[in-house]
């Protein structure tokens, strides 16, 4: 391909918009252009990308035996009440209507259309295991679309769904894409882990989550460095109750503070550790407001908090409701003497000693307070965010916390979706059973921002062979002058044999500009023939990531360039 023939459309500066490497670099050197928020058109270099990553999606789905469907995008509300998920998952869904009134939802995922089709065309056991999957757009209204494709409101996604008879069955397909999603992210040029994730709303028993580790990334992973246990903080235990001190016995007392409301503000106006602090958040969890505990100076888990709360999602109270249930405005709420409202209490609250918490009046806390003897019969459970430092769960050394870009999603499901849309099988007995499912997703458009993410420089990205837009640059200088574009014909025909992708920069642009081009798109060999090649026959072969160069006759490129990136 020539690139006077494509559409390569560089950018001299970085984007406004742009706050990550990947993002920039995607705009940038071309690959996609912004339409609205969230929404993104993948130029002719993108889309070369998007490509091969679904390529390499897609043999490993079929060398792991799953089988390729096409799903529609566009799904009837009727299937999403029998699973119950038109009202659970309405926040992130975006709909449609039809002239004659049908309600649509434009697929977030796809268990309900899956199942639906399985429970009409699978009856006997004989017929699973069966995996499907598809390759497709996924659409989901997030509250802050950001990062370019990263986190976007339409993008790809490989979603695929298994049915075993039974759970020996269903463990063998999880594992079985569990691999297949290692060898998809090596072959992608990626380093991601596996590590323990919450399985949330979804409903399951056992997930994990690949996640590519980067400064930039939106998870927190807990990692340990002594046994080797990851899980996002999300979902990784923390059993902490520390006990900070010895008690001095004393009486509650109340402790005029006006306008202190935060655990920084009062640590100071009291000069006590976070550590001292009974932080009581108020939240609202199906419409019912509870009171949950932690100390100071740790963050409520959000995902274990709706366990807790049988599922229900819950947010933050507003200063309304706070001043209704608490009696004070937000800033002043504390356990002692709570009434009428449940209250969830952290492990970490459960031994503060002489603690300092809300006093449930304007401008007014209470020191002094231990909570076994203050409010007594509180339950203790884990409601805490891991954070570094937390004993491991697995082995008790203290966690590190890192952070990662999920790039794909493994599930065991159970039968959820197989009851609520009747995938129902008939087993060797003649009984009826549920088939047993796991759910799997890639997200393909985000796995190509997160290889670049991961292989970027200060010139640009630094494309794995595996997924660049083309792996060879061969790059004419001067292409006017007579013998130049020869020389350059005589090596793409070369290397012709060879298979490689090969662009051809037949510019008649500048030495400059043909360089900072090559390196921000980041091909990952150069090939460049100018005048130097008419005086000497060498061609300058340049690898993009070791920045070696050689320079050599053309009969010994296509071998230089297998060698360079192999
Ligand atoms: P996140 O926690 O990042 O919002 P998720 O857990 O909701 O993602 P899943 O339902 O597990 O996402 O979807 C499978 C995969 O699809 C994710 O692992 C991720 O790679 C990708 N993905 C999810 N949401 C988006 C998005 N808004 N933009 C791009 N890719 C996404
Ligand atoms: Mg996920």
């Amino acid at each position: 391909m020539k690139w006077t023939e494509t559409l390569i459309a560089t950018l001299r500066e970085d984007p406004q918009e742009a706050e990550i490497p990947s993002h920039r670099l995607m705009l940038r050197a071309g690959l996609m252009r912004k339409l609205a928020s969230g929404l993104y058109t993948w130029l002719p270099l993108g889309l070369r990308v998007l490509r091969k990553v679904e390529n390499i999606v897609r043999e490993e789905m079929d060398r792991a035996g799953a089988l390729e469907i096409l799903m529609p995008i566009l799904q009837p509300r009727e299937l999403w009440e029998k699973s119950g998920r038109w009202e659970s998952m309405d926040a992130i869904m975006l709909k449609a209507r039809t002239h004659g009134g049908r309600e649509l939802v434009l697929g977030p995922t796809h268990e309900e259309v899956v199942t639906g089709l399985v429970a009409g065309e699978i009856s006997s056991y004989r017929r699973l295991p069966v995996n499907l999957y598809q390759i497709n757009t996924k659409f989901r209204d997030e509250i802050r679309p950001r990062f370019g494709v990263m986190r976007s409101r339409e993008f790809i996604m490989k979603d695929g769904y298994s049915f075993d008879l039974d759970e020996a069955g269903a463990d063998r397909s999880y594992r079985l894409m569990y691999e297949a999603y290692q060898r998809i992210f090596r072959r992608c040029g990626l380093e991601a882990m596996a590590v323990e994730a919450d399985t949330g709303m979804m409903g399951g028993r056992e997930s994990h989550e690949f996640m590519v580790p980067a400064e930039t990334g939106e998870d927190e992973i807990a990692v340990c460095p002594g046994c080797g246990y990851s899980a996002n903080v999300e979902q990784a235990a923390v059993r902490e109750g520390q006990f900070n001190g010895a008690r001095t016995g004393e009486a509650v007392r109340e402790v005029p503070t006006p306008g202190l409301r935060t655990v920084e503000e009062l640590a100071e106006f009291f000069s006590a550790s976070p550590r001292r602090f009974i932080k009581t958040l108020i939240y609202l969890a199906g419409g019912k407001p509870v009171a949950v505990l932690v100390r100071g100076d740790r963050e409520i888990n959000e995902s274990k908090l709706a366990k807790k709360l049988g599922g229900a999602q819950p947010v933050l109270a507003d200063g309304e409701t706070i001043l209704r249930v608490t009696g004070a405005p937000l800033g002043f709420s504390g356990p002692v003497g709570l009434e009428g409202i449940g209250i969830l209490a952290d492990y970490s609250v459960a031994e503060i000693a002489d603690g300092i918490t809300g006093g449930n009046r304007e401008d007014l806390h209470l020191v002094n307070v231990n909570i076994d003897r203050d409010c007594p019969g509180l339950e203790f459970v884990d409601l805490a965010l891991a954070a570094a430092g937390d004993p491991c769960p697995s082995c008790g050394k203290p966690i590190a916390v890192r952070r990662g870009i999920e790039v794909g999603h493994v599930f065991k499901l159970g039968t959820k979706y197989s009851r609520a849309l009747g995938a129902v099988v008939k087993d060797e007995a003649g009984g009826e059973r549920p088939a047993i499912m796991g759910c799997y997703g890639i997200g393909v458009s985000r796995t190509v921002a997160a290889v670049i993410e991961q292989h970027n420089d200060d010139r640009g990205i630094v494309w794995p062979a595996a997924v660049a837009p083309y792996q060879v640059l061969v790059l004419a200088l001067a292409p006017d002058q007579p013998g130049v574009p020869e020389a350059a014909e005589e090596i793409i025909s070369a290397l012709a044999p060879t298979g490689r992708d090969i662009l051809y920069d037949d510019r008649p642009a500048s030495a400059g500009v043909k360089f900072n081009d090559a390196d921000l798109i980041g091909f990952p060999v150069r090939i460049t023939v100018g005048k130097r090649f008419l005086r000497t026959g060498l061609a300058e072969v340049k690898h993009r990531a070791s920045e070696e160069v050689h320079t050599v006759p053309p009969e010994e490129v296509p071998a230089l360039v297998d060698r360079l990136l192999a």
